[in-house]
């Protein structure tokens, strides 16, 4: 399939803002708020993200990024309907993950 004929059902209105919670690398033009992001075990910047595993910079009630005009450049190049997107998109079908249990 090209990619001209991908789904019109992929949007990002019809998904729970999946790719935000992907790790994000920041680049040297980045200019985001410092207090949004942190430093990796590997000494890079990243986007820091809340125990619900998204980005912190992402309204939880409206699933929009706060930041949008001062977004990273990962997040630019992000193609809506790209392989990346359809493989996170995937996850939306899947059922939640269930918690780790210990020994009974
Ligand atoms: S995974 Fe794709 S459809 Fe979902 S928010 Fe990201 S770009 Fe939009
Ligand atoms: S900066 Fe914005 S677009 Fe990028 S991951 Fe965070 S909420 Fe999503």
């Amino acid at each position: 399939m090209s990619p001209s004929s991908a789904s019109p059902l992929v949007t990002c209105a019809t998904c729970r803002a999946c790719c935000c919670q992907l790790e994000v690398i920041l680049m040297g033009d980045d200019s985001v708020p410092r207090h949004l992001t942190h430093e990796d075990e590997w000494g890079g910047e990243v986007m820091r993200r809340l125990d619900d595993g998204w980005c912190v910079a992402l309204d939880r009630d409206t699933m929009l990024c706060t930041i949008y005009e001062r977004r990273p450049d990962v997040c630019r190049e992000y193609e809506m309907g790209g392989l990346a997107c359809i493989e996170e998109r995937a996850h939306l079908d899947r059922p939640p993950a269930q918690p780790l249990r210990g020994p009974l």
